[in-house]
């Protein structure tokens, strides 16, 4: 894959005892740097006019402000210092890098994937939360769909925790849809079933709180019952994927049970939905706080790109995430 990364995106310094931290950037580079095929790009800072297509101005000016004098504790999870508005540009840049440069033809192995930082699926129109200032993917999304040849895109978010923001960002959209499965209860407590949108974006947000103990089964039925079946109807032509990989087993901050190869099948899921559309792939980087399990799960995603085929796990859905996929299927009319 092509890798987007900035070292400015590691000077984001959120202190000693904070889960998002530059180690997690360090611990994927240095997974990848023992595989083969990897190459890397700067990507382009974001300049002011592509955060504020999305983000209020005032929104953009406080949070500069913020930084300018010296940051500090914008809410109990979301720190800043100083060189975090530079960080958030860059991150909000790299994003749509891999936007322009998977509508560019950059596919296969060379797929686009950003690891900037900070994350951005928490950010709201007018407010940072969950570690997030920008919201990169939207960023990315709506970048993409002022400068390039194409009318829709579909944002599929697997991070263990709801895209609020994105979906806040998009909510009465019919030109961007949105999907996140999610760990029901957990922060920041949004996303339910019946979030579907509203006005021309109804059902074009598509939301499945798996409860907690979820693992590769449930994500990919709730990828092959749901999220497919619902982008044959909207055919998208740009497919970004924030990717998070905080649903991982092994990650301290969630109950969820995927695995580093159901990751793996979750890519190969993605990359057949885009190619069917031929609507091509761009991977923006979110959450993840376990630093093996992230660098093990970003590894297996280049892999795949790189012509491995991971094992798909065969057991049973559980009937409680069964009955959460009924309720989105129904709520969608898929
Ligand atoms: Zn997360």
């Amino acid at each position: 894959m092509r890798f987007g990364y900035r070292e400015v995106c590691l000077d984001h310094d959120t202190g000693a005892r904070h889960p998002e931290t530059a180690d997690r950037i360090r611990a994927i580079r240095r997974a990848l740097a023992k595989r083969h095929g990897v190459d890397y790009r700067e990507g382009f800072l974001a300049d002011r006019e592509a955060v504020s297509a999305v983000h209020d101005a005032e929104y953009v000016d406080a949070v500069e402000t913020f930084c300018a004098e010296g940051g500090g504790t914008w809410d109990a999870d979301t720190v800043a210092v100083e060189e975090t508005w530079d960080a958030a540009l860059a991150s909000a840049g790299l994003a749509c890098w891999a936007a322009a440069e998977a509508l560019d033809g950059a596919d296969g192995r060379e797929t686009p994937f950003s690891i900037g930082r900070p994350p951005g699926h928490h950010a709201e129109f007018d407010e940072a939360m969950g570690f997030c200032f920008f919201n990169n993917a939207a960023v990315a999304a709506q970048y993409a769909l002022d400068r390039a040849d194409i009318d829709r895109v579909a944002v599929f978010d697997w991070d263990v925790h709801h895209g609020n923001g994105t979906q806040d960002i998009f909510y009465d959209r019919e030109d961007v849809f949105y999907a996140s499965i999610h760990e029901r209860g957990l922060f920041p407590g949004t996303g339910d079933v019946l979030e579907t949108g509203k006005g021309t974006g109804t059902k074009t947000t598509l939301n499945v709180p798996l409860p907690g103990g979820s693992g590769d089964v449930e994500y990919l039925a709730a990828v092959d019952e749901l999220l497919a079946p619902a982008l044959e109807r909207f055919v998208p032509d740009l497919f970004i994927i924030s990717a998070g990989f905080d649903a991982h087993r092994h990650d301290p901050i969630s109950r969820m049970r995927v695995s580093t190869e159901g990751f793996g099948v979750l890519t190969t899921r993605v990359r057949e939905i885009g190619d069917r559309h031929d609507a091509p792939l761009a991977f923006v980087l979110e959450g993840g706080y376990g630093l093996d399990s992230l660098a093990d799960s970003v590894g297996m995603v280049h892999e795949v790109f790189d012509g491995r085929e991971p094992v798909e796990d065969d057991g049973e859905i559980t009937s409680k995430a069964n009955r959460v996929i009924n309720d989105v299927r129904h709520a969608h009319g898929l």
